[in-house]
């Protein structure tokens, strides 16, 4: 559908630099040779007492995967439950370490905007708590996502915009690095919730055309449109990675859920806490603004996952299926 806005060449530029953001995905799944799935015989006693843990180091392992079928933008929740003592997921050419979930190790993958539409493999490799090694594969079908685009007029010339280049590259390195950071330590738990309340007025990965010129740069999040000062909560438990003012994101607050997955929240009022904290899911941790390169007041709401932006409302919807 076609609609219109009018804003400013800032919010051109800021697309351009939330997008800068995205790790984006890889243009070829490599070839991967895969064995049958093979765990490892167990050869210790069976346990004397009929409680079985996940820890259990003779359950046999068993891979869950979220959906099979997933949407360019969306989110995998990849688990192998069973005595596993580490292990590791491969999709899309890219490879995750799994991490220590509750009951399971675990891995989230990002599909970003533009991964390529297809089956491709997943394959996760573990290790027994016997030292013995197997693989699991499963094929997953990433499927196209039908994008909006949105037509934006603007007036003005580009030099009117009071951005120095440095800055703006020290901003994209410091959101480069607070996206790449792998916290070993699972710090999110069940649903997820929205930062915000407001009507969603930019989905992700929205295509932008200025002045009926051809498409650039996509939306690297969600954007609900609020009036200033409106509160902003934790969509998740996790650690305040970044709380600062940038120059185009404005205030900005990062929070790191762990494994890999951070969520972060621009143009902001005021900060409700401060870098290194602990949060909890729902709790207060700034407020909604009109600060950096904003042409009114709005939360941008983003979700990284291993540096890949996904779309933050497939985690609020149940759309991820997780
Ligand atoms: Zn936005």
């Amino acid at each position: 559908m076609r609609t219109q806005a009018r804003a400013g060449l800032a919010l051109a530029l800021l697309a351009a630099l939330l997008l800068a953001a995205c790790g984006g995905g890889a243009a070829d799944a490599p070839r991967v040779e895969v064995r049958a799935v093979t765990p490892a015989p167990v050869d210790t006693p069976a346990p004397t007492t009929a409680t079985v843990s996940a820890a259990d180091p003779d359950e046999p392992p068993e891979l869950i995967v979220s959906a099979d079928v997933v949407a360019q933008g969306s989110a995998i929740l990849v688990s192998v439950t069973g005595g596993v003592r580490e292990g590791e997921a491969a999709f899309l050419g890219r490879v995750h370490p799994l991490g220590q979930g509750e009951f399971s190790k675990y891995t989230v993958i990002g599909v970003g905007m533009e991964a390529p539409p297809g089956e491709h493999p997943l394959v996760v490799r573990f290790t027994l708590a016997n030292g013995s090694a197997g693989v699991f594969e499963r094929r997953i079908d990433v499927r196209e996502t039908a994008w909006e685009t949105a037509h934006i007029v603007y007036e003005g010339e580009p030099g009117a915009i009071p951005l120095d280049d440095a800055e703006r590259a020290r901003e994209e390195a410091l959101l480069a690095e607070t996206y790449g950071l792998e916290t070993p330590d699972k710090l999110w738990s069940g649903g997820w919730r929205a930062p915000a309340g407001g009507p969603v007025t930019s989905h992700f990965g929205e295509v932008r055309s200025y002045n009926d010129g051809p498409s650039g740069a996509r939306h690297g999040g969600a954007d609900f449109g609020a009036p200033e000062g409106t509160p902003v909560y934790a969509a998740n438990g996790g650690r305040v990675a970044l709380a600062r003012q940038l120059a185009v994101r404005g205030g900005m607050v990062v929070i790191d859920h762990g494994g890999g997955v951070l969520s972060g929240y621009a143009h902001l009022s005021a900060f409700a806490v401060a870098e290194g904290q602990t949060v909890r899911r729902g709790q207060l941790i700034a407020q909604v603004g009109n600060t950096g390169l904003s042409t009114a007041a709005h939360l941008h709401w983003e979700i990284s996952v291993h540096g890949v932006l996904v779309d933050p409302l497939r985690f609020t919807d149940g759309r991820n299926g997780f």
